[in-house]
């Protein structure tokens, strides 16, 4: 979240076709609950992580996307709520892929549009996360599954890169993906599986919590 607390100036601005007056260090979440903005839904954690406040911004007669947690209000913009994302068109399960031969053949067939990205950068432009959503799609149709997941590490799922693609390639699910077959056949972290053994050895409890408090 962009730091600008402190400031107690007005902005106008509309939200869902409202009108509201905000305080300018208010997000637009803020400012929509200040301003009795009715159903405004889609709103979770707050903090730009879940991906699930999806807004429609227009600036002027510029248009973009956004998270409305992590947007200030501003005088005279308009932003939109958007709907939730419909459910995800590509299905399959971790467990029908019974070893790592067929990963990319089984992708293609899984994300069929996935190899006629257009290079638009639709995609990019609309990541509120910066993540090279473009470079990840190229590296999961090249079967190059690891480095596609490490690309979309920091993805929240907001969909809204896959709003944005006229291929309805689905990047965020194609970023999913990678990352759950990249986990599902390869070792977890040295790091993690020494925690999960020190976890195995001795379960946390909250009464050791409180005997060591
Ligand atoms: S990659 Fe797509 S789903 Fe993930 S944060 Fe960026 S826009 Fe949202
Ligand atoms: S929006 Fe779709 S077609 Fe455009 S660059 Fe991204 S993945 Fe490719």
């Amino acid at each position: 979240m962009t730091e600008n607390a402190g400031s107690d100036s007005f902005v106008d601005l509309l939200i869902n076709g409202v009108k509201v007056r905000a305080e300018s260090h208010m997000t637009i979440v803020e400012a929509a609950w200040a301003g009795g903005v009715p159903r405004v839904t889609g709103v979770g954690c707050l903090e730009g992580m879940c991906g699930s406040c999806r807004i429609l911004l227009r600036r002027g007669s510029a248009v973009s996307v956004a998270l409305a947690c992590e947007t200030f209000a501003e005088d005279g913009i308009e932003a939109l709520f958007l709907p939730a994302p419909s459910a995800a068109r590509h299905q399959y399960e971790l467990t029908d892929f019974k070893d790592g031969w067929d990963i990319q053949a089984r992708f293609q067939e899984i994300f069929p549009e996935a190899e006629r990205c257009r290079h638009c950068h639709g995609c990019v432009q609309s990541c509120p996360k910066g993540i090279k959503v473009e470079e990840g799609v190229a590296l999961a149709a090249a079967g190059r599954f690891r480095e596609a997941g490490e690309a979309f590490i920091e993805c929240v799922m907001c969909e809204l890169c896959d709003n944005a693609c006229p291929e309805q390639i689905a990047p965020a699910h194609v970023g999913l993906f990678s990352r759950r077959i990249t986990a599902f056949f390869h070792l977890r972290p040295p790091n993690l599986i020494h925690r999960l053994e020190e976890l195995r050895q001795e379960p946390f409890s909250a009464t050791d919590e409180k005997e060591s408090s």
